[in-house]
């Protein structure tokens, strides 16, 4: 009796040491908080909810020179200063050989096993625990490519799969072996309907499989999961069925989202919440990010940033930053099955340098940018010509200078939330669209968008005297971008000089069909007016036309105008859309009734706008002169959808 519990101590003991030597024990944390960053609560956040960074590039970063600071501005270990700040999950991409055969990296961290290592020790002395994303490639792989490692190119299906086991198991050792406290396996980076070279379900799933049974050999306790893209596809159903099929053994059914691409909130949740539901699966959102500003500090172009097209829902600001993400949080915490969200390359920032020629060189020599030249080699046509730094440091959670942004703060202030009294943080771009006869009036008020991501008019002042004004309207047709300031904060109101419009409501700014007449031939599911300056052409309205289905869908627009003086006139409309599939769209104008001239548009995709201009107008005083657009669309794809604006009947030829 006696011996047994000396033996049940020992073990006790020894247990103990072990359990300090693999995982330390997270460090005193000081509480979090803050004198600007708005943050509403979470309140159904779970107590384990996973609020995981990317830090895949850290090492190449540290090599290049880079230093992280804390908020104190003391050189830290960023994983420390991610830790006191609410991250609790450090994610690493892994790629089999990202180096050509002289050794030199491809870029992108150059993040092999060994970068994984030394990032899953560091994370777990933090406290953190390690989400490995095996790409079983040499370099990225995405929706747009999942090339097979060199070493394996030449394998069939059933070596291939073999080495795809072995080659997550080795790892996994090293990982366990170094001390890293791995939470969750990737099989596998947005995998779309391909995997390691392979394209077709029957062999991808091989493949899952096998990185999952030497997930399971090797970290029991972890999840595996399986990562996809694009949530606004409808493929997730199909993805999740395939998957039940094949009976892959996965936990995770987990996306990427980014909000300038990836569609609304409400149908992540939709399409994560179905597999939740159907499958019993959990679901998290794996990558998403948000611009804190539309500069770029590195040399190297941004993905998203000034002069970028899309600016979804949130202001590129530290607080917007903060704000998208916090939503994409609560959204998942609020999705059937929802375990975490994990912030896409929180600390890959500017190499430093003050010019592209230095950045370059360390880039090339550590592999700090997205690609080195040396990716040529393996991928010749994309990472090959276009290589360079970084595109997404101003997405990063830390400026350039390695000083952690504010809203870094915002995992550890969730829970709570930190509900200042909100302020402006950004003002929204106003338009007007004046006639060249009338007097331009400029807003009195722009709307601010608040730091609660509320919207509120603020009065404004406008960098445009008299003497601008008068030229304006000398200066004939033209647009102009006017600066001002509102509540400290840079405004643009975007001025554009027309002809006199005989039209009303030629931009559908009153938000409603004033002026104008429908008649719906059939098949449009949405068809009205659109309050989306993103979509417009002239200000915040449109008319929106959309079939669900790929039936024809076909419609008439037009305005009657009277009491014109007699002479000669031109038509012009403009249009833009997609999945119109064989259509027929063109202005028109009718005299009395009879057609006195059309001119054909095209629908050819998002943002490219065609205009159609019916010219040489006769018009005689008491006629009545109509004029419009006429839309037959048979559709393809995902249904036609247009957006017509911009519309103007002016005098002259
Ligand atoms: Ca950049």
């Amino acid at each position: 009796m006696k011996k047994m519990i000396w033996i049940a101590l020992l073990s006790a003991l020894l247990l103990l040491l072990c359990a300090c030597g693999t995982a330390p024990k997270a460090p005193i944390r000081k509480p979090v908080s803050s004198d600007t960053l708005y943050v509403k609560p979470v309140s159904t956040l779970p107590e384990d909810f996973i609020l995981g960074v990317d830090a895949s590039s850290v090492i190449a970063e540290e090599q290049s020179g880079v230093k992280y600071r804390n908020f104190s501005g003391e050189e830290q270990d960023v994983f420390l200063t991610l830790a006191e700040n609410g991250v609790t999950h450090i994610r690493v991409r892994v790629w089999n050989h990202p180096y050509d055969k002289d050794g030199n990296g491809y870029g992108g961290g150059n993040n092999d096993v060994g970068k994984a290592v030394e990032i899953g020790r560091r994370a777990a002395a933090a406290g953190m625990k390690l989400i490995v994303d095996f790409h079983y490639s040499d370099f990225w792989a995405d929706p747009g490519k999942q090339m097979v490692p060199l070493a394996w190119k030449d394998m069939e299906i059933e070596e291939k799969t073999e080495a795809v086991y072995q080659f997550t198991l080795d790892s996994l050792k090293e990982l366990r072996d170094a001390g890293a406290d791995v939470g969750m396996v990737q099989v596998g980076n947005e995998t779309n309907g391909a995997l390691c070279g392979e394209k077709i379900w029957f062999n991808i799933q091989y493949l899952m499989q096998a990185g999952a049974r030497a997930v399971r050999e090797i970290y029991p306790e972890a999840m595996v999961a399986v990562h996809f893209a694009n949530p606004e596809s409808g493929a997730y159903a199909d993805y999740a069925k395939k998957l039940d099929y094949y009976g892959v053994d996965y936990d995770v059914f987990a996306s990427s989202y980014y909000p300038y691409w990836h569609g609304t909130l409400e149908n992540l949740r939709a399409v994560l919440g179905e597999i939740a539901d159907t499958y019993g699966k959990k679901v998290m959102v794996m990558e998403t990010s948000y611009a804190y500003t539309a500069e770029d500090t590195d040399f190297n172009g941004n993905t998203i940033g000034e002069g970028s097209t899309v600016v979804k829902n949130y202001p590129y600001t530290v607080q917007g930053q903060a704000n998208s993400v916090r939503d994409v949080i609560e959204t998942v915490a609020n999705t059937p099955g929802g375990i975490g969200v994990c912030y896409w390359e929180g600390t890959w920032i500017s190499v430093g340098t003050d010019s592209w020629e230095e950045n370059h060189e360390r880039w090339e020599k550590y592999g700090s940018g997205w690609a080195s030249s040396y990716a040529a080699s393996y991928d010749p046509n994309d990472a090959g010509k276009y290589y360079g730094g970084c595109a997404v440091d101003n997405q990063a959670l830390f400026d350039a200078q390695g000083m952690p942004l504010e809203s870094l703060k915002l995992f550890a202030l969730l829970r709570s939330g930190n509900e200042l009294k909100p302020v402006p943080d950004a003002v929204e771009d106003s338009f007007l669209t004046v006639d060249l006869s009338d007097e331009i009036v400029l807003p009195e008020t722009v709307n601010a968008v608040m730091t609660d991501d509320s919207r509120e008019p603020i009065p404004v002042s406008w960098d445009a005297s008299a003497a601008d004004l008068t030229r304006m309207h000398e200066n004939g047709p033209a647009r102009y971008e006017i600066r001002g300031e509102a509540g400290g904060l840079p405004a643009l109101c975007t001025v554009n000089m027309v002809e006199f419009n005989f039209l009303t409501n030629p931009d559908f700014e009153t938000g409603d069909l004033t002026g104008w007449s429908v008649e719906d031939l059939g098949g449009a599911d949405e068809l009205y007016v659109e309050d989306k300056a993103t979509d417009s052409l002239d200000g915040h309205w449109h008319m929106h036309f959309w079939s669900a289905g790929q039936g024809t869908i076909e419609f008439r627009l037009e305005q009657d105008v009277k009491e014109l003086k007699s002479g000669q006139y031109k038509f012009a409309v403009s249009v833009m859309g997609g999945d119109a599939g064989e259509h027929e769209v063109y202005a028109y104008a009718r005299l009395d009734g009879e057609i006195v001239g059309t001119a054909p548009m095209s629908i050819t995709g998002y943002g490219s706008w065609d205009t159609g201009l019916v010219k040489g107008i006769d018009y005689v005083e008491g006629q009545t002169l109509t004029v419009g657009v006429y839309v037959r669309c048979a559709g393809e794809g995902n249904g036609a959808w247009g957006k017509i604006d911009g519309a103007m009947l002016c005098s002259g030829e």
